[in-house]
């Protein structure tokens, strides 16, 4: 849909207020991408405020066969919100309330809009803690969170997002409010209509309510920062940590490409000259936290670790960390054009997988910068590339594929955290087959007849 049928544009203003509907070129160009690189621009944007706005949008889209896709912050790096098909744009972080903290059976109730940070500082006043902590987390909705699963530098210990969502209301791609899950710890009740929606990319429906489960936030922490002039050592210390039983919380790699973007974008004194650095943190009990940061050590040195440090101070931590949240954004300001993977492999194979990535640059001749969820197998391998080369462009694309060609012969996964979006929705089918594929798109078409909830996305 290129310009807007003036009654769609009526009913629209009708539905939601003039103040919360664009129709301008300007406005729309600003929605018609995410964080990732396809662009496509929607004929109107609505910031919705409550379900039953968005149940009767989702009702008229059906009567005349227009595209919604929901959209939270935008920071998606698979093009989830990008209105491949035009359309409207639905917007939910204007319902940004959190509606409820309930200290006694542990959870809390959110609207979409919820900004993910808001939430785990708001339960943190409760001595409580909300463990799903993508990068993102100041900017992303906890709506965005849902439907792309996020994971986050907590993952290895805690887990992902969908381990925390236990109820939602959602509106139907037809328009029905319907309610999943339950408040209790335990529900068999139906089929699991919440996993169902978790991790669903905006295709399934729109998520208006989560219930999401809350955990006593740990009581200790310890901070270890561990230097390798091999980022094979490194990959290898991974493996090492995890087989030797201890699970920290957090166990984060950054290579050398990132540490000295990093470094160059935050000055926290990162060491410039490694190949690599684990970053990694245990909680809990203090003596528990104390003598598996102990372990830790004893393994990084067996591995010839050149320097393993214990951050001395909250003040160093939290530095450490906001450090390796921006190892994105650092990379993001050497090359106009990153493209990030995050292909997922078991983790016993992290040093397979780094020495494939490595490969893969050096036959292409591409810069790949490589940071992420290590104990998770969830590496984010970063090409730093300018998509006006277009010679250079072929060449990124091929080590793309070869990124996932090599996930999957590892035993991996596309993707860890990011989703399929439009950006891997090519090749979905090698990791389920076109039969699996084929499953997926019978559920769509069951709950999406006319196929009006962010079409395209996942697969055609
Ligand atoms: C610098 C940076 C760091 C990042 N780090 C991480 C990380 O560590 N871990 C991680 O997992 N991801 C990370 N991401 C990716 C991104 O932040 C997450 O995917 C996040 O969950 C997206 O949230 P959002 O609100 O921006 O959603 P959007 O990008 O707006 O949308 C994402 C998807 O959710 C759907 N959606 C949005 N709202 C709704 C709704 N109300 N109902 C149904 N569907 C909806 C959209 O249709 C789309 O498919 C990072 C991104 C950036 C830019």
């Amino acid at each position: 849909m290129e310009t807007i049928d003036p009654e769609l544009r009526q009913q629209l203003i009708s539905l939601f207020g003039a103040d919360n509907c664009l129709f301008e070129i300007e406005d729309l160009v600003a929605y018609s991408y995410d964080s990732a690189r396809d662009e496509h621009r929607p004929a109107a944007v609505v910031f919705a405020q409550n379900a039953p706005q968005i149940a009767a949008l989702m009702q008229l889209a059906n009567r005349k066969r227009f595209a919604v896709v929901p959209r939270g912050a935008g920071s998606g790096l698979s093009g989830g919100s990008v209105p491949l098909a035009g359309g409207v744009v639905l917007v939910t972080t204007a319902m940004r309330r959190i509606l409820e903290v309930s200290t006694d059976d542990l959870y809390a109730v959110v609207e979409p809009g919820v900004i993910t940070a808001d939430l785990i500082n708001t339960v943190a006043r409760h001595k409580l803690l909300y463990p799903p902590d993508p990068s993102s987390m100041k900017t992303s909705t906890l709506a965005g969170n849902i439907a792309e699963n996020a994971g986050g530098l907590r993952g290895l210990k805690y887990g992902v997002t969908k381990d925390y969502v236990m109820a939602l209301e959602v509106v139907t791609p037809t328009g029905e409010i319907i309610k999943t899950g339950a408040k209790t710890v335990k529900s068999v009740s139906g089929y699991d209509l919440t996993k169902l929606f978790v991790g669903s990319e905006g295709t399934l429906g729109v998520i208006t309510q989560a219930t999401l489960r809350l955990i006593p936030a740990p009581a200790f922490r310890r901070s270890l920062i561990a230097v390798f002039d091999d980022i094979a050592l490194a990959g290898r210390t991974v493996a090492d940590v995890i087989k030797s039983g201890v699970i920290p919380a957090t166990m984060e790699i950054m290579d050398h490409i990132t540490l000295q973007a990093v470094e160059n974008f935050k000055h926290i004194g990162l060491p410039q000259d490694a190949d690599a650095v684990l970053l990694l943190e245990t909680d809990g009990i203090e003596a528990a936290a104390v003598q598996e940061a102990a372990t830790i050590e004893r393994i990084c040195r067996g591995n010839r670790t050149i320097d393993v440090k214990i951050a001395a101070s909250e003040s160093e931590r939290d530095q450490v960390w906001e450090a390796r949240r921006s190892a994105l954004a650092a990379l993001a300001r050497i090359k106009p054009t990153v493209i990030l993977e995050d292909a997922t492999v078991p983790r016993s194979k992290i040093p397979d997988m780094i020495a494939a990535v490595q490969d893969i640059a050096q036959r292409h001749r591409l810069v790949i910068g490589t940071f992420g969820h290590a104990g998770d197998g969830n590496l984010h391998p970063t090409i730093i590339t300018d998509e006006r080369n277009t010679a250079e462009m072929q060449r990124v694309e091929a080590a793309v594929a070869e990124i996932f060609d090599a996930a999957l012969r590892l035993g991996g996964t596309l993707s860890g955290e990011h989703g399929i979006g439009l950006a891997k929705k090519m090749f979905l089918h090698k990791e389920f087959g076109l039969e699996g594929v084929e499953t997926m798109r019978r559920i769509k078409k069951a709950l999406d007849p006319n196929n009006v909830l962010n079409p395209g996305k996942l697969f055609d």
